[in-house]
């Protein structure tokens, strides 16, 4: 009998040539395809002529189906999680998937590939030795300024992923909350015909996107510089808990709060927070003081 496995294998994110001889081999071979799309997928393996067997796991079947998957695999079959495009669980299905096999001793083998977000931050220009992937931020604008508030004083670079229909909404959002001199990237439709990389100050780039309804078309990654302000030497956490603090208490009670959890000088905190202030919009900051 073989050995029980879940190959996670990423798929072209535009490009078909970037597909991996090993991703080819794997589809081919296992005894089970689980993809989000089945249709979607089978087009993908009929260009490559592949014929294997499917089994669709999209996020309203993931919770049922995970059991049935895992005792696949304990009878001893192989499989392999594709998504629509590029790696699997990057805001895609299989998070379940890949937890269960875990817990269950299941080996999960992944593969390396195109994955839009770091195809983007590639290309980018900006800093990349620390960054954060934030996937999609929420599609209603006041959840997704709270969401934005909460990275405000982030300093490593943010990845978003972003729909078409709210891009320009979007960038109305960072430019709020970040401010307008905020540099920010467009990488979009990646590795596929029109593929375009452009970055600007924020406010530079929201008058680029709406000067041509075009740049505002087919998928999107949005790359965006981090907090360049002084952090008064505080680290990456402490500013975090600062600007989350900041959200519900005045500035003065949430430096205390903020000193006393992480043990750090409360006046450190303070004037950190006053630099703060002075990238939120008017309101948002007399609100905090
Ligand atoms: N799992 C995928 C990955 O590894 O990148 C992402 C899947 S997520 C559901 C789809 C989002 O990824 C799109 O809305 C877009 O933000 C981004 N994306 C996917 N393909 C892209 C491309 N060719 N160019 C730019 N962004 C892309």
């Amino acid at each position: 009998m073989q050995l029980p496995t879940l190959y996670i294998v990423p798929t072209p994110i535009g490009h078909l040539e970037d597909i991996t001889q090993r991703a080819l081999t794997v589809l081919r071979t296992v005894n089970l395809i689980v993809a989000e799309d089945t249709r979607y997928s089978g087009r993908l393996l009929k260009h490559f002529g592949i014929q294997n067997r499917f089994f669709a796991l999209h996020d309203h079947n993931e919770a049922r189906c995970v059991p049935i998957l895992i005792k696949r695999l304990q009878s001893g079959s192989t499989l392999a999680l594709v998504s629509n495009a590029g790696t699997p669980l990057m805001s895609d299905p299989g998070f379940q998937l890949v937890c269960a096999c875990r817990a269950a001793g299941i080996p999960v083998v992944p593969l390396p590939g195109p994955c839009a977000a770091i195809t983007a931050l590639s290309a980018a220009g900006v800093p990349t030795d620390r960054f954060c992937f934030e996937g999609f931020l929420p599609a209603k604008r006041a959840e997704r300024c709270h969401a934005l508030q909460a990275l405000v004083a982030e300093p490593r670079t943010l990845i978003f992923y972003e729909s078409c229909h709210r891009l320009v909404e979007c960038l109305q959002d960072i430019i709020t909350v970040f401010g307008v001199e905020r540099p920010v990237v467009l990488a979009r439709e990646l590795t596929k015909l029109w593929e375009q990389i452009y970055g600007a100050p924020a406010g530079q780039l929201l008058e680029w996107v709406q000067q041509d309804p075009w740049r505002q078309r087919g998928e999107i990654v949005l790359v965006v510089s981090g907090y360049p302000g002084d952090d008064q030497g505080l680290s990456p956490a402490v500013q975090r808990t600062l600007a989350l603090s900041l959200q519900q208490l005045p500035l003065k009670q949430a430096a205390a709060l903020t000193a006393a959890i992480h043990a750090v000088k409360k006046n450190a905190v303070y004037r950190y927070g006053l630099t703060l202030k002075q990238r939120l919009p008017a309101e948002e900051a007399s609100a905090l003081s």
